[in-house]
């Protein structure tokens, strides 16, 4: 086991909440520089390991992320893959589980941890969570056994839970407790002791280079179903010419209505060349075609199957698939597969 010491954690600072301060003019919460979180965590300079940050310029409120800004994270970690033995990623909540995601996907042959964290009150405040929240994300961070990491994966670390990034949502805008993994159970659960689920975790089988992907597609659209919803918005979508997929948020099991306009709008968006895959709105559970009559004129229609997926997670595998720019048939088979534990199957 390499001596304490030796361990280096890279923070890398983007915003959100956890380093805001509020303006006292507009009152309003925008993010400030990381001196301010040092000097709220003086922990963060007696740590037991090396901790060095880099921050984004200019710092963000996750509102205003997009894919730009994961290869920039990407880069970062490659760069800096060899020097360290784990990254923080300080995040907004608002996108987290978005960014969390799309990470997984992004950094092929991960062996290191990249904890994602934030807070719901910023650092400064006299109850804020974001304390607590950094101390045992870079705990988790650094925890190694005979010199392997424990977490060698992206994960999110909130209010006492550990979780893969890519089974994250967001499921409360006031809770400390503001994310839930719906169809994965918690990498580690955190009391006095760090209970760590190996069973959960995933270990890498093979020694491989960490290999980053920045091309990502963005002409992806969410149709959310909902009663009455009409031919005209689903055409709109469905016949967009730059549009390359389509989420359809379904109900419960994967079913959606089967008016004949419907079926048949995405018959053609499937004969087109576009990826259409079923999430389903419910929280838990797995979309299964099969179930139900409405459910089987999906997979008739050419309609894939998502699985458990978050959308967070189907809309950023769609993002790295589409922008691998590989056939469709490929696309295809790899949302029939797990690759980074987003799905069970
Ligand atoms: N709007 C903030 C953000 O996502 C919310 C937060 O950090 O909790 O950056």
């Amino acid at each position: 086991m390499k001596p304490k010491e030796e361990e280096a954690i890279l923070i890398i600072y983007t915003g959100g909440t956890i380093g805001m301060v509020r303006d006292p003019v507009t009152r309003a919460l925008h993010p400030f520089d990381f001196s301010h979180v040092q000097d709220q965590v003086p922990e963060l300079r007696s740590f037991g390991c090396r901790i060095d940050t880099i921050t984004f310029s200019p710092l963000i409120d996750s509102s205003d992320i997009k894919p730009e800004f994961w290869v920039r994270m990407v880069r970062i970690i490659e760069e800096h893959y060899e020097q360290y033995d784990g990254f923080i990623v300080l995040h907004g909540t608002d996108t987290m589980a978005y960014t969390a995601s799309a990470l997984s996907f992004m950094l092929e042959n991960l062996q290191k941890p990249v904890i994602l964290t934030g807070s719901q009150l910023p650092i400064g405040t006299l109850r804020t969570d974001g304390k607590e929240n950094l101390i045992t994300a870079i705990e988790i961070a650094a925890a190694q056994k005979d010199g392997q990491p424990l977490v060698p994966e992206v994960a999110l670390y909130f209010e006492n839970r550990l979780y893969r990034g890519n089974r994250t949502t967001k499921t409360s805008s006031e809770h400390f407790n503001a994310f839930s993994s719906p169809n994965y159970p918690p990498l580690a659960e955190i009391g006095i002791n760090i209970k760590y689920n190996y069973g959960a975790i995933r270990y890498p089988t093979s020694v491989k280079p960490l290999r980053i992907h920045q091309n990502l597609e963005t002409n992806i659209a969410i149709l959310k179903l909902y009663p009455g919803m009409s031919e005209n918005i689903v055409r709109a979508v469905m016949e967009n010419k730059q549009t390359q997929a389509v989420i359809l948020e379904t109900y419960g099991s994967g079913n959606a209505t089967t008016e004949s306009w419907f079926l048949q709008s995405i018959e053609d968006a499937v004969k087109h060349g576009k990826v259409v895959v079923n999430i389903t709105q419910c929280l838990a559970g797995k979309v299964d075609m099969t179930k139900y009559e409405n459910g089987q004129k999906l997979l008739e229609a050419g309609v894939m199957n998502g699985y458990d997926l978050t959308t967070e997670a189907g809309l950023t595998k769609l993002m790295f698939l589409l922008g691998m720019r590989t056939g469709k048939q490929e696309i295809r088979s790899y949302l029939n597969k797990s690759l980074r534990g987003e799905i069970s199957m």
